[in-house]
């Protein structure tokens, strides 16, 4: 039996977990679009949108189905990160058959609740469809700066990738536990993180709209249909990241432990170079210090968050 919340209704409610479900022709992929894992990262709900009001009505319509989901919604209705933990640290397989297996009553955690719904809506993908599933997880950050993709350096993923001209960091989801895009990897998904941009900034929404309907070209769900848009799309992203490396691998992530203080010094943005022995930050127990050259990338400048600063390097492999 069909589950009864993916219908073929071309549809969308402010209050659904699913915001559209595209239908198209047989044979193509399955793309998900998962926004709002993070309640304060509303960007990438609105591009995702946009995306959905230009392909619904179209003819010839997209090749296979396209599935916008909102992951967080208490926490995107009140613009936080998360309510009680971070939903996008708790996919690991103890966390999620526990959740599986514990009544919604019973479950204490907001973000454990949300997955509960989510779950059964992500599985039922998986069951139904018959050629690859790409799952793009999109995000935005505090920090300026641009934005950039996190995926493994798998060829699959590196050559799908390589047409959004959006910088890829390899190695954040092998440093990050129990993230969605690791986790959908594992089940054979074709599955990258896209940082959009800084959450309020005005360029954020309409260029991760500009990558994920370059995704959809390249992964074969659209075609000619959106020609000039495409083109403009790509015009612009080229132009965005002309400066920024293509490839970059993670060297270095900076933990915070709670009560540890942190703050990172003011000024740096995504993709600004560092030094070895430059001051990034402080906390409890002094200054931190940049232990390599590099570029820094996702400085945290919100409360909530784990994470104060990676540094990439410049992929030479
Ligand atoms: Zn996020």
């Amino acid at each position: 039996m069909k589950n009864p919340t993916i219908s073929n209704i071309e549809t969308k409610t402010e209050e659904d977990r699913i915001l559209g479900n595209i239908e198209g022709d047989p044979g193509g992929p399955t793309v998900v679009l998962l926004t709002g894992l993070h309640g304060n990262e509303s960007a990438g709900v609105e591009a995702a949108q946009n995306i959905f009001d230009m392909l619904v009505g179209i003819r010839p319509r997209i090749r296979g189905q396209l599935i916008i989901l909102r992951a967080n919604l208490p926490a995107l209705k009140h613009n936080v990160r998360y309510v009680d933990e971070d939903m996008n640290r708790l996919w690991v397989p103890a966390i999620i058959d526990q959740v599986r297996h514990t009544p919604e009553a019973h479950i204490d955690s907001n973000e454990r609740r949300e997955m509960k719904r989510l779950l059964p809506i992500l599985d039922e993908i998986q069951e139904r469809s018959e050629g690859p599933v790409v799952l793009a997880d999109v995000h935005t950050f505090s920090a300026s700066g641009n934005m950039f993709s996190i995926t493994n350096s798998d060829p699959r993923q590196r050559n799908l990738l390589s047409n959004l001209y959006v910088p890829m960091v390899f190695g954040i989801e092998k440093s990050l536990q129990g993230t969605v895009l690791g986790y959908y990897q594992k089940q054979g998904f074709i599955s990258f993180g896209l940082e959009g941009g800084q959450h309020t900034n005005e360029l954020t929404e309409y260029n991760i709209t500009a990558s994920l309907l370059l995704l959809l070209h390249a992964v074969g769900s659209i075609e000619k249909q959106y020609v000039e848009k495409i083109a403009e799309f790509e015009q612009h992203l080229k132009a965005h990241t002309q400066n920024l490396p293509v490839e970059t691998e993670l060297v270095y992530q900076h933990i915070i432990q709670p009560g540890d203080g942190f703050a990172m010094r003011p000024g740096y943005s995504n993709f600004q170079p560092i030094k070895k022995g430059e001051w990034l930050a402080n906390d409890n127990d002094g200054k931190i210090i940049a232990q390599t050259d590099g570029y820094i990338l996702m400085p945290l400048y919100q409360k909530q968050g784990n994470d104060g600063f990676f540094i990439i390097k410049e992929n030479e492999g």
